[in-house]
């Protein structure tokens, strides 16, 4: 579980995030959505710690994140942002194997959980062998999958990781992102952000709203839907194209 408390950033006088108390359940899939800006992916770049909190606490499974302890628990999470986020000058496989080398691995071990990463994300060996900018977007985005599932991180935190891609692509890349969480063997806390309410009811047992910075709610797809807390909620979902019922 990532538990939040009073957790407060600014950017020169301006409140990005203000939530007073957040707690994100343990071995499920959380959606955060919200317009533009309002402080979506700040939550994660503080919650993986590449942005220091004005105030306020984040702990992952009770250990809170500080300079101490902010080296370990960062390799307990996986990180996917929008575009990848691969370095360009390493092939695929290299972008995967990166963080294991460091951590100075076996060669087998190495070369055993790609070939499972591989099979699961749906990726041949000669793709890997690629650099980026010679793979697809989606291609790109299966490699940062298993770049931030390599480790085997009990937390992956995704930042729109299908908001690049054109609707079919993003439509298969769903469900094989859902088919991938759910075979894993040990199920992982996944924070998804994404700004489709279709989304993140796929996705997402509990989905947090949030605008200006702060949670509007927090609930099941349904619970949004039939029990808004704000009118902001059924303005937020009415927006949207196609309406939710249609996932229902
Ligand atoms: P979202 O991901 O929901 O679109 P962000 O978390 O990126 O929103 O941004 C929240 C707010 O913080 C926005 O008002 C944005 O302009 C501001 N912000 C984000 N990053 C920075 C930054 N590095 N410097 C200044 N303002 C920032
Ligand atoms: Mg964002």
């Amino acid at each position: 579980m990532i538990t939040i408390n009073r957790l407060k950033k600014t950017y020169d006088g301006h409140l990005a995030l203000d939530i007073d108390h957040l707690e994100i359940p343990a071995a499920k899939t959380f959606a955060v959505i919200g317009p533009s800006g309002c402080g979506k992916s700040t939550l994660l770049r503080l919650i993986i710690r590449l942005i220091k909190p004005d105030s306020g606490t984040i702990a992952i499974a009770e250990e809170i994140i500080n300079d101490a302890t902010e080296r370990k628990l960062r390799q307990k999470m996986g990180y996917v942002i929008q575009e990848g986020g691969l370095f360009p000058h390493l092939t695929a496989l290299k972008n995967v194997i990166l963080m294991s080398e460091r951590l100075a691995w076996p060669k087998e071990k190495i070369n055993q959980r790609v070939e499972e990463l591989g099979d699961l994300a749906g990726l041949t060996s000669r793709q890997l062998g690629r650099y980026p900018a010679q793979l697809s977007g989606g291609q790109r985005q299966r490699v940062s999958l298993m770049r931030a599932l390599m480790l085997d991180p009990p937390v992956i935190l995704m930042d729109e990781p299908l908001g690049a891609l054109d609707p079919l692509i993003r439509a298969r890349l769903q469900c094989d992102l859902k088919k991938v969480f759910n075979s894993l063997k040990t199920k992982k806390t996944i924070v998804l952000v994404t700004h489709d309410v279709a989304e993140a009811a796929f996705f997402g047992h509990q989905i947090l709203l949030m605008k200006e910075g702060r949670v509007i709610q927090q609930g099941s797809a349904q619970e949004l839907l039939h029990s808004p807390s704000d009118p902001f909620v059924t303005e937020f979902i009415r927006a949207q194209r196609p309406p939710i019922e249609l996932y229902e």
